[in-house]
Formats: C-alpha cells, sequence, structure tokens
C-alpha cells in the first residue's frame, strides 16, 4: 500500500472502490478455489487460497505501443491493486499472431515499468519461484482454451460451421431481424467434434471452418448470436510458434484468461459492455463443465479516456509511423508512453493527470491543458532552473575591455531553485559577448516594450545593469548585433546594485561559456480538437515541431536525459534521450510555462 499523499493510490471516490470494498466486505473471493491445472501455463497464477485478496490485470494487446488511453488503465488496475492490498497481472493479449511483435511485448513492459508498476509484476509473495511474476501470456492458455472449446462442443454448446464469410454475415441479420440459421448448426456433437479437430490438426484451409457458440440467433446483442470462438489460420506465433495453425477468437480467449488467472474485477472501457452477457455465458458453462471454479471474473466497464488534440488508437499512431509523418512511435510529438517520456512527461504527471480525469460511466473529452497542468504541477518544485537562449544574437559591451580588462570574466550565481535555497546556487560567467533572445532588442520599440532599445536600460538576470547603444543589421535588415555598455557597480546581489531602477529583466547566457545546443519546440500534434473522425491531413497539424539551434548554462553539459529543467521564461525541458542523438545536446521541450495554444 502507498501512502495517501502518493499519486498512485485511487484516491477519488469512483463506483469501482464502492464495487471492490462491498466485495471486501462481503468476502466476495474469500472461498475461491482454482481452476485449470499445471501445464496449461495457468500455474503461473496458481497458488495457495488466496483469501482476502482482489486481483485485477492490465491486457493489452502487443499489436503496438502504448498511448496515453493505457496509461488510464494501468493507473487504474495497479493502483486499486496496491490500494486495497491485491495484486495486477501484466497480461499480453497475444491471441492474433499477425499483428503482433516481440518489439511490442518489449515497448509495453519497458512503459508498465516506467509508470512506476514494475514491483506489482516483478515479485509475488504469494508465488515463491514463479518465473515471470505477474506477467502473463493468453499464449499460455492455447492448451486449455482448445480443452474448453471441445469441451463447449461435446457438451452442445459449439458448433464447426463451414459457411463463407460471406454467407456467414449475411446470416447473422441486423437489430431488426433475426439471424438464420447455419446449416451446419444442427450437427451432432460428435460430427462437431470430429470437425474442430480436423481444425486442428490442419486438415482445414484457412478461413474454411470457424467454430461457433450454440446461443441465440434472435438475441437483441448481436455478440450472442453465435459468436465465432476459434478461426484457422496459418500464422507463426512470437510465443508458440507454428504449435497451433487455430487460434482463439478475442471474446473467447479473454474471459478464460481473466477466469484462469483468478482475476476478480476485469475492469475495461465502455465498449466491451455489450459483450459482457457473452463473458458471463462463456465462464457459467466452463464451471458447469468443471473446467474452472467459482466464483467467476467479473467484468466492469468505464468510459474511455479521451483528449482533445490526442488520437488515442493503436491503428492511426501506427498509421502516423508508418506514413513516416512522425519519427517513430516515440516521437516527442506521439501520445504513446515512449513519446511522452522522451518529451519530458513524468509518471508523476500522468498518474495525477489519469486520477484527476475521474473513472466514470459518462464518456467525454478532457481538455489537453489539463495534461499540460498536471505537467508543469509535478515539474516546477522538482526543475532544476537554468537560462537558455532559444533564438539567439549577439550582444557585446563596448565598454568591457575598458571597465573590466580584456578577456575577463565575471562569475555570475542564480539558485538552482528559488523556492528550495538549499539545493544551491548555480554558477556562469559574464564577459564582453553574450547571447540573448533575438526578440529582446527592438530597433523601434512598441509602447510598454522595456526590453533592448537604444537609449533604454535593461538588467541581464542575475547580472549587470547594460543601456543599450544599438545594432548592425546585416544586407537583409536583419538584426546582426546588438551592442550596449555595463553600468558600473550594478552587478545583481552587490550592495547598492538595486540602486538602479530598470523596468526590464533579460535572460542570456555567456558567449564564452554557454554550451550550443538544438532545441526543438512541440506543439499539438493534431490541430483537430476531436480527432480520428476525419482526414488525417486536415487534423495534422503542420507546425507540431520547431527547430532552433540555441544556446544553454554550461552546467547543461552534465543534463541527464529524464532530468528536466525549466528554462527561465521558455517552459520545461529534457535533454533528448533517443539513440539518434546521443552524444549530441538536444533539448525537448515538454510544455511552455503556461498554455499558449491558440493565443
Ligand atoms: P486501441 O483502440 O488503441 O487499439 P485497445 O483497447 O485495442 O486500444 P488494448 O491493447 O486491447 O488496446 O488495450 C488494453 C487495455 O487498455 C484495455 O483494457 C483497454 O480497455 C484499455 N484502453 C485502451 N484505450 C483506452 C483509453 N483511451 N482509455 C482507457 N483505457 C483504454
Ligand atoms: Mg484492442
Amino acid at each position: 500500500m502507498t501512502s495517501s499523499a502518493d499519486t498512485d493510490s485511487a484516491k477519488t471516490s469512483n463506483f469501482l472502490r464502492h464495487v471492490i470494498e462491498n466485495d471486501l466486505a462481503q468476502g466476495t473471493y474469500a472461498s475461491r478455489g482454482w481452476g485449470g491445472s499445471p501445464g496449461d501455463g495457468a500455474h503461473h497464477a496458481a497458488g495457495m487460497a488466496d483469501p482476502a485478496r482482489i486481483r485485477t490485470r492490465f491486457p493489452p494487446e502487443p499489436n503496438g505501443y502504448l498511448h496515453l488511453g493505457h496509461a488510464k488503465s494501468i493507473w487504474l488496475n495497479f493502483s486499486l491493486a496496491r490500494e486495497y492490498g491485491g495484486v495486477c497481472h501484466l497480461r499480453f493479449d497475444d491471441t492474433n499472431p499477425e499483428k503482433e511483435e516481440q518489439e511490442f511485448v518489449d515497448a509495453i513492459r519497458d512503459a508498465v515499468r516506467w509508470l512506476g508498476y514494475d514491483t506489482d509484476f516483478a515479485d509475488d509473495p504469494m508465488q515463491p519461484g514463479a518465473l515471470r511474476g505477474h506477467e502473463y501470456f493468453a499464449s499460455d492458455y492455447f492448451d486449455f482454451m482448445y480443452r474448453a472449446a471441445e469441451y463447449l462442443v461435446q457438451a452442445g454448446h459449439a458448433y464447426v460451421d463451414e459457411q463463407s464469410a460471406e454467407q456467414m454475415r449475411a446470416n447473422r441479420g441486423d437489430f431488426s431481424t433475426p439471424g438464420t440459421p447455419s446449416p451446419y448448426r444442427s450437427r451432432t456433437p460428435a460430427e462437431n467434434l470430429a470437425r474442430l479437430r480436423a481444425m486442428r490438426a490442419g486438415e482445414l484451409a484457412d478461413g474454411a471452418a470457424v467454430l461457433r457458440a450454440k446461443i441465440d440467433l434472435a438475441s437483441p446483442n448481436i455478440n450472442l448470436r453465435d459468436p465465432a470462438l476459434y478461426r484457422i489460420r496459418r500464422a507463426t506465433h512470437h510465443n508458440t510458434g507454428d504449435a497451433w495453425c487455430i487460434y482463439p477468437m478475442y471474446t473467447f480467449a479473454h474471459p478464460i484468461e481473466d477466469a484462469l488467472e483468478r482475476i476478480t474485477h476485469s475492469i475495461c472501457t465502455l465498449e466491451f459492455e455489450d459483450q459482457r452477457p457473452f463473458y458471463d455465458w462463456l465462464l457459467e458453462r466452463l464451471s458447469e463443465g468443471g473446467l474452472l471454479q467459482a466464483p467467476p471474473p467479473h467484468q466492469y466497464e468505464f468510459a474511455r479516456l479521451n483528449v482533445t488534440h490526442v488520437l488515442t488508437s493503436k491503428r492511426k499512431l501506427r498509421q502516423l509511423v508508418e506514413e513516416g509523418r512522425v519519427d517513430g512511435w516515440d516521437d516527442p510529438r506521439m501520445p504513446t508512453l515512449a513519446g511522452l517520456r522522451r518529451r519530458g512527461y513524468t509518471p508523476e504527471a500522468l498518474k495525477l493527470f489519469c486520477e484527476r480525469s475521474g473513472v466514470t460511466k459518462a464518456g467525454g473529452w478532457i481538455d489537453y491543458a489539463s495534461l499540460e497542468t498536471a505537467l508543469r504541477e509535478t515539474l516546477d518544485p522538482a526543475a532544476p532552473r537554468a537560462m537558455a537562449v532559444l533564438d539567439p544574437v549577439k550582444l557585446v559591451i563596448t565598454n568591457w575591455d575598458a571597465l573590466m580588462g580584456a578577456g575577463v570574466l565575471d562569475a555570475c550565481r542564480a539558485p538552482v531553485h528559488p523556492h528550495a535555497p538549499e539545493r544551491g546556487q548555480r554558477q556562469f560567467h559574464f564577459g564582453r559577448e553574450l547571447w540573448i533572445e533575438r526578440s529582446d532588442y527592438e530597433q523601434n520599440p512598441p509602447k510598454g516594450y522595456h526590453r533592448l532599445y537604444p537609449g533604454n536600460k535593461v538588467r541581464l538576470k542575475y547580472g549587470h545593469v547594460v543601456e543599450c547603444t544599438g545594432a548592425t543589421l546585416d544586407a537583409q535588415g536583419r538584426v546582426s548585433q546588438v551592442q550596449a555598455v555595463l553600468i558600473p557597480d550594478t552587478k545583481s546581489g552587490t550592495p547598492g546594485a538595486d540602486a538602479i531602477k530598470v523596468k526590464g529583466v533579460i535572460t542570456w547566457v555567456g558567449a564564452h561559456d554557454a554550451l550550443a545546443c538544438e532545441l526543438r519546440l512541440y506543439e499539438r500534434l493534431l490541430r483537430a480538437e476531436q480527432p480520428g473522425s476525419g482526414e488525417l491531413d486536415a487534423e495534422l497539424n503542420p507546425d507540431s515541431l520547431r527547430v532552433t539551434q540555441g544556446y544553454v548554462e554550461p552546467a547543461l553539459a552534465s543534463a541527464a536525459p529524464g532530468t528536466a529543467y525549466q528554462f527561465e521564461r521558455h517552459g520545461y525541458f529534457v535533454r533528448d534521450a533517443s539513440a539518434k542523438t546521443a552524444g549530441q545536446f538536444v533539448f525537448n521541450r515538454a510544455c511552455g510555462l503556461r498554455d499558449s495554444w491558440g493565443k
């Protein structure tokens, strides 16, 4: 269990907490035994009687990288288990060999670990010696699933349908018309068993037959109109290789996975609500047959997370990657956990955001700004400060050599964090030449402009006051250099320095010691507020990435990827952690200091 100050715990009340508290009070799962037997792969979840524990699971299909929506599900399942002294399984729902890859399995594992839930699936006191702790693969249960299929056939609850896919679709009916029975529906259990075994043995071509449950062709719920349980597909599976040429359908596999792992609360998003009757039907049949023990897991649905300007569909994200619209799954503009991490998001920020977004039955869109708010709130107290110049132009102090001496550098200090003096001071040097922001000089200042223009005095933050004397323009009329003179005895922190009043304070770095770097400034990847329904080209924001060559304080030469800095006036930045930029100084802007979208 975590402390109440920790954002891991699902502190805000929600309907799932009421359900769990009620089940714990009633002892709903106290008598829970164990179905399945070693050899099914299910022994990973076996153990002794497990009275007061709840078990949840996060069951991604390894067909892509996890995204922000998955973070919500991870947070919900793992934090509920933690809070109620239960266990959460990381389960790879790998029943679809064609789309699944080891790369995705690895990326999912990394993302869950990064969010801070590694210990939850690394060691389980209930299973000493278990190899993988709480990490599970649906494909480990293929033997059990196949036995369950044979049982359903023998009990008259399933049949092998050899209609073509088109016939099957046509015979399913629609909302107003009941389905039409397949000519194969009345086969005897013995005939069906022989055909199922023929499917399994590879005697039938891909797509020649499917195993279907025999439930109710007139059901108003289409999911109960004899759903498919198994299909024939000769494909090599990342885990089971070529051992199988038939694969279970998701709707059949998922309840079995939950039951074998003794999941108590199977939490999913609302689109699965209509599948719950089948989920319950299947587990009842298998319990009747003695294949599983009661009480079965129960499915609960909550509204999926939708965030404005964010795509939360693996299919669409894959499209962005495959069409080269972004630089891979971990592009910092991507809402994948790998991308958010590279962008500078922290697990704390994401968990805070998930908690604030609530767990309800009613869907809706959460404003993207609240994601950035959570990030700023968690970074502000932690992030060391630094100065950076994003769009540099040189400022030359023309009286420096005369006043201070040629080549002299003057050490300046600034707090690492303005509200945490105990974190010490950072140091950098003032000298004859500095880098300043191009926008901090105006030849003809608009009204209310207090920064550099000829005749105006400005403080260079943590350094001296200077008076601007003018600027040099290049052939295109662009400022190539700004000049100023130092006003003596005005250095920040020295006695009397504040006697001189200036309205403008600007940030800078020393031309002699600043670190040259690339700065990547991101905007929302999608300009569409509720993306995912229109043409991708129209929804994409063409200005989602701006790259500049700038300078940062010298101390950032030791910046570690993953450590966020607040670049004063510019926002929160983190050194890029991709293999492509290793050894270079590239900083990603995680977010600005305030929301400026649309302004
Ligand atoms: P996608 O639609 O992006 O392919 P999915 O639901 O098919 O997502 P899975 O790998 O099957 O992806 O999802 C694993 C778990 O994550 C499921 O329990 C699913 O309900 C949950 N999940 C996916 N997207 C969201 C979301 N936007 N909000 C909350 N939970 C989500
Ligand atoms: Mg899915």
